[in-house]
This record gives C-alpha cells, sequence and structure tokens, in this order.
C-alpha cells in the first residue's frame, strides 16, 4: 500500500512525485509509455522559468531526478485499469497490481491524427508527430509540416535545422500561433506556407513521396511531393481508463475544480488530462504541485480518521 500513486510522469506527474516524497508520503510514479509524456519529445523549451534553454529530455530528466532524490519510485508500467471505489484505490498495470491511498490523474494529451488515407500505412517511414524524434532522418530534404498553431510553427523552425525546406500547410489563412513563433518562422528562409489547404492523403510505396492537397475553397485537388509529413493538428486527453469513473466533458478532459479535486474524493488530476486551454509544461507543473498538497491533506484527514474509527470499534 502506497500513499499516492501518480499516473504519468510529464510535468504534472513528476512535478506532482516531487511534492508528495518530500512530504515523506510513499509515492509511486508510473511512467505510462515513456517517461516524460510530450516535453520529452520537445527538442527547445525556452519557457520553462529558471531555464533560458533547455531540451525536453534534460528538463524530464532533472525533474525525474529531483523526484527520485525524495524517495519517489519510478515504475515503468501502464495501468489500464482502476478500481476508484476506495481508498484504497486498486491499479492494474500490464505488470502488477497496485493499491494505494490517494490517487493522482497525470496521463496527459495524445497528438491528434487526421485520419486519412496513407497516414497509417507510411507511419515512421515519412509520417510523425514528433519532429525532435524523427527530424534528424530529412536531412536535406523537404518535409511539410500540418497545423497552424505553436507546436506546427515550433516544430517546423526545429525541422530547417536538417530539412531543406518546411512547408507548413494550414486549413486557414490566419495561423493560430502566437505572435513570438509567427515572426520567427516568417522570418526563417527555410519556411513556406500553404493557405487554406488540407491534407487528403498521403501517397509512396515504400515511403512518403507525396500528399494529396485540396484546397478547402475551390475543392482543387494536387500532388505535393515531399519526403515527410509531420502533424501537429491538437491533442487528445489520455483519459479512456477513466470514463465511466471519473466525471469528464464530451471532449474527455476530466472536470476539476481549482484544488485539482475529481468527483472521487482521494483521486484528484493534473496537467493536460483536464486543461485543454493552457497546455504549458509549468502549469501543468504548477497543477502537479496543487494536485499532491490536496493528495497530502487528504491523507492527513485519513489518518486523523482511522485512529477514532479504530477506537471506536474497538469500545462498540
Ligand atoms: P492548437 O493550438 O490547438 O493548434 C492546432 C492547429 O491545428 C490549429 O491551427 C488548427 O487549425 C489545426 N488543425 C486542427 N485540426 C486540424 C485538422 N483536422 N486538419 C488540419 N488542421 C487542423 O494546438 P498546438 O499547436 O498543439 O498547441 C496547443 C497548446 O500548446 C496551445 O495552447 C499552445 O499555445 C501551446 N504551445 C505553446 C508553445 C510555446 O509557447 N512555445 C509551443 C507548443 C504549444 P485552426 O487554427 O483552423 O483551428
Amino acid at each position: 500500500m502506497h500513499d499516492v500513486a501518480i499516473m504519468g510522469s510529464g510535468p504534472a506527474g513528476l512535478t506532482a512525485a516531487i511534492y508528495a516524497a518530500r512530504a515523506n508520503l510513499s509515492t509511486l510514479v508510473f511512467t505510462g509509455d515513456a517517461l516524460g509524456g510530450q516535453i520529452a519529445t520537445t527538442y527547445d523549451v525556452e519557457n520553462y522559468p529558471g531555464f533560458e534553454e533547455i531540451t525536453g529530455p534534460d528538463l524530464t530528466a532533472r525533474m525525474q531526478g529531483q523526484a527520485e532524490r525524495f524517495g519517489a519510485e519510478i515504475v515503468y508500467d501502464q495501468i489500464i485499469e482502476v478500481d476508484f471505489g476506495g481508498p484504497p484505490f486498486t491499479l492494474t498495470g500490464r505488470a502488477a497490481t497496485y493499491a494505494a491511498r490517494s490517487v493522482i490523474v497525470a496521463t496527459g494529451a495524445s497528438p491528434r491524427l487526421l485520419g486519412i488515407p496513407g497516414e497509417q500505412e507510411l507511419w515512421g517511414r515519412g509520417v510523425s508527430v514528433c519532429a525532435t524524434c524523427d527530424g534528424a532522418f530529412f536531412k536535406d530534404q523537404p518535409v511539410a509540416v500540418v497545423g497552424g498553431g505553436d507546436s506546427a510553427l515550433q516544430e517546423g523552425l526545429f525541422l530547417t535545422r536538417f530539412a531543406s525546406e518546411v512547408t507548413v500547410i494550414h486549413r486557414r489563412d490566419q495561423l493560430r500561433a502566437g505572435p513570438y513563433l509567427r515572426d520567427r518562422a516568417g522570418a526563417e528562409p527555410k519556411i513556406n506556407f500553404i493557405w487554406d489547404t488540407v491534407v487528403a492523403g498521403v501517397q509512396g510505396d515504400q515511403a512518403v513521396q507525396s500528399l494529396r492537397l485540396r484546397n478547402v475553397h475551390t475543392g482543387e485537388e494536387s500532388d505535393f511531393p515531399t519526403e515527410g509529413l509531420f502533424i501537429f493538428i491538437g491533442h487528445d486527453p489520455n483519459t479512456e481508463i477513466f470514463k465511466g469513473k471519473l466525471e469528464m466533458d464530451e471532449d474527455g478532459y476530466i472536470i476539476s475544480n481549482r484544488y485539482m479535486h475529481t468527483n472521487v474524493e482521494g483521486v484528484f488530476v493534473a496537467g493536460e488530462a483536464q486543461d485543454h486551454y493552457f497546455r504549458q509544461a509549468i502549469t501543468s507543473a504548477g497543477e502537479g504541485c496543487q494536485a499532491a498538497m490536496e493528495a497530502e491533506k487528504f491523507i492527513a484527514r485519513l489518518e486523523s480518521r482511522q485512529p477514532a474509527a479504530a477506537a471506536g470499534a474497538a469500545s462498540g
């Protein structure tokens, strides 16, 4: 039995682990698919306070080291089922089953896909959602980026380190991205834009060779030769296993109050599993801190109740 089980190891989960372990709570952190979550697939992090520039993997390693220093245990397991009829709460992983007196859900969000012909077939053979992971494969080759938000421009800028040119394909004629990245991308000679256009298909035998593009106004279709397609069109929360167990909105984001409480007492939530608006490493980290402080209070209340209940049972 542990005090706190944290599901997820991004900035929310690891910050929760630092606070929970430092409060002397026995703390497990389940990594999920991969340690670090989305930030670990980001190359340049320029806006995490205290670090003018750091890579996502380095930031993750520092958070992990800090959590472990206080005694948190990182468990490389993926939780596939939860029983929130506690406390204690039961988490079933691929490797084992775990019990905890409180749970912090920090499962984050995953990149959205286009759902077009060729996307799955050419996955890992030119189609990617991770410039940090796959950018280096495209040295001196042209690549395309789909999306018009901060991610598309930030990752597109990163891809200019390798690619001969980066074409950003956006479904509108105005970017959603903020002015800083807009200006940087606009000034980068390797970045071109195709406006008012969607990618209707990915084509190629063994690897991506071209994209089928469709103009959203005229419906006109054309083939666009490229070697890579990087998709940055937003995210969906990783909350499937909580359906019917925690209250969530119509998009699957878990509903919480400002103290990171879910509708189940003793189960807290932090980061992008409940936030579709701010979505920053620093906001997720802050929520992880809040969730851990609330878990600590919850456990203290449990402990103050337990002796009284035991005494009551004994005298009764
Ligand atoms: P986002 O802001 O939701 O942008 C998604 C983009 O993809 C939008 O331009 C959207 O078009 C487009 N899109 C969505 N579905 C599409 C589809 N089916 N086909 C074609 N295009 C589609 O997502 P994000 O860029 O991942 O950013 C998420 C959050 O993280 C934001 O709050 C952002 O500020 C933050 N972030 C910040 C930084 C930074 O500060 N350095 C870096 C990365 C992310 P429309 O514009 O037409 O809706």
